[in-house]
Parts: structure tokens; sequence; C-alpha cells
């Protein structure tokens, strides 16, 4: 099959033939329809994220079941679907009580394994990660699902447990904070968005942002739009000051979420102000399968519409230079780019 593969970190990914993968007793083989290229990828390929090498990067993806093990039962080839990018065992205490996205034993496509830069994907324990996707979601837009849109969706939804007319701030406007603002919109909470670009911000606003703000003197902003503070606040850039700035712009008992990666360790954090104010403050860390439904009921019936996060469509052949393009800090492109394999 082929494959977009780099051997070591930072050295250019080439589309190249590669041997298929063989279907796990208890997985499938995944004929890939189309696969986001998510930062993530690209902290990977450059050594961020160690991946053993030489490497397939890709977890965001949706497609047709070509192969099912014996053990798997829920599935079979011909099946329409895609999964989250962190796939739980299926077993473990965390797993059989739904949370596969924090399972010890999990495994990503991309990052533990080969990913769906190529034609074909296995994803382990089937019967626990496979999510449906209803007919009328095509799979470029079910390739933007996986990672970005469903940490926006648990983020805003069960983290952050927004209401109609909560005031919600939104800290870095890329895929997953676009996402958030399409969300917390469609669910009647009132959007700021704050984005060091006024492109971003320009986007934000078309997808539901009431108010958008640059990033200079966010906390006293935010203030000043809602009177008193945001409900909930989402640190979509990761970034230690955004995730301290996100706290600071809290209302009195409101919800911190920290989607955003912070890869160089421990943040300091205004403590102070979590127990002064009783703020919550939780990580959240993609989504897993058993909560994909409610999602994408949203999805089918247009209430949420991730098409409108879609950027440039691509082949396989165009994720070598999606990647590199990521090396400056914007990513080279507006919306989620997405390479698309089969109809
Ligand atoms: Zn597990
Ligand atoms: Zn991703």
């Amino acid at each position: 099959m082929k494959a977009v593969i780099y051997s070591a970190y930072g050295a250019a990914p080439v589309l190249a033939e590669v041997p298929a993968p063989a279907c796990p007793a208890d997985g499938v083989v995944i004929m890939v329809g189309a696969t986001g290229v998510c930062r993530s990828d690209w902290h990977a390929w450059k050594g961020h994220d160690p991946v053993t090498l030489p490497h397939v990067g890709g977890h965001e993806f949706a497609g047709v079941v070509a192969a099912a093990g014996p053990g798997v039962t829920r599935w079979r080839p011909g099946d329409r679907v895609t999964a989250p990018f962190a796939c739980g065992c299926g077993r473990c205490e965390f797993c059989l009580a739904g949370d596969a996205q924090v399972c010890p034993r999990q495994t990503q496509p991309g990052f533990t394994g080969p990913g769906s830069f190529a034609e074909l994907v296995v994803v382990h324990a089937a019967d626990a990660n496979l999510v449906a996707l209803p007919a009328g979601v095509s799979f470029v837009t079910a390739a933007c699902l996986g990672c970005r849109f469903a940490t926006a969706f648990r983020a805003v939804t069960a983290h952050g447990r927004v209401r109609p007319g909560d005031w919600l701030a939104v800290h870095g406007c890329g895929g997953v904070g676009l996402s958030a603002v399409m969300i917390g919109a469609a669910l009647g909470a009132r959007v700021v968005a704050v984005d060091v670009s006024s492109a971003a911000r320009e986007r934000a606003r078309e997808l539901g942002a009431e108010a958008v703000i640059d990033a200079d003197g966010v906390a006293a902003a935010v203030a000043e739009i809602t009177g008193g503070g945001a409900h909930v606040s989402i640190d979509a850039l990761g970034s230690p000051a955004v995730a301290a700035e996100s706290l600071r712009c809290l209302r009195r008992r409101g919800r911190h979420v920290q989607v955003g990666l912070l890869p160089g360790g421990p943040v300091p954090l205004p403590m102070d102000l979590v127990i002064a104010r009783e703020l919550e403050v939780y990580g959240s860390h993609g989504m897993a399968a058993r909560d994909y439904p409610a999602m994408m009921r949203m999805v089918a019936d247009g209430t949420l519409r991730p098409a409108l996060l879609t950027g440039d469509v691509i082949g396989l052949e165009g994720v070598p230079g999606a990647l590199a393009a990521m090396d400056s800090p914007g990513g080279g492109a507006a919306g989620m780019v997405v390479a698309k394999l089969t109809g």
C-alpha cells in the first residue's frame, strides 16, 4: 500500500510503497477515505513526541472497514466508520466506565503505531473504539472530528458544562479553538474569541463568536465584555501565559479547561485565584467513542457544521507539504487540511 513515511525526526516525509498491515484479532483494518493533517502530527515528526522510526503519522481519519479480526463482534467489512485519536484497550476500569480517552493502555494510530497517512490503518479493540458514520456525513467531514472537533466538544460540554446564555472565552482560534467557538455558539453560549491574528478573529466571528479580542490585556477585556468574567474559559492554544490568563478571565466559580498541549513541563497557574474565586480546572484529552453519538447527531442534523472548518482538501501526496507548512506558527493554511483518498 501507499503511505507517507519518514525515517528520522524532521527528515522529509515521502510517499512510498510499504507492506499492508496485518489485522489484529480484536481489531480492524480500515481503508482510509480521508485523513486530517493536525499539528500533533507535526509535533511527532519534529520529535517532540517520541514515535518508533520509520514512522507513518495521521490520527484523524474516516473510512471503510476492510477486514475485521475474529474477536470483533460489532463491525464487519464495508461499515463506514471513524475513531477517536486515543483508542482504549476496552477492558480496564477506565474503559469499562466509558472513559477510554484516559485508558493507561491506550493505542493511538499515528503515535503508538502506524497512522492514517496511508491507504490502510489499524484500529485495536475495535468493538470499544469504532464509531459508525451516519450516511450524510462524508469522510472529509468525519476526518475533522476525531481529534480537534471531538476534543473541543468534550471540553465545552462535559467539562465546561456550558448552558444557554453562559459566556464562553476561547483562547486561540486554530482548529480546536474554532471548533469550540462553533460548538459553544450552537449550544447557545455567548462566545468571546481571543487570537493575535485578525484573520483568525474574523473566522471566529463568522462561526458564531459574539465578541473577538486581540491577545493584549485579555482578562480585563473579557471582564468588561462579559460583565464580570466568563463562566467557562478554554486554552485552545497551549501556552503557560495563555493558561494563566484563561484562569484570570473567569467569573467566580468559573471553569477553565486546558485543551492546548503544554509539552514544556509544569506550568505556574494563579492558584490563589482558584481558591479565592472557587474556580474549577480541568484537563481534556480527546473524547471516547462512547460519547460520539451525541456529537454525531448534531453533525448529522446540521446543528454543528464541521465542514465549515475544513480548509484545503489535498491528496495523500500533498501531506508532506502540509506538514512542512506547519513550520510557521500560523500553520501555513486556513482551516483544517484534509487529505482525501477515496469517495
Ligand atoms: Zn482501557
Ligand atoms: Zn490531532
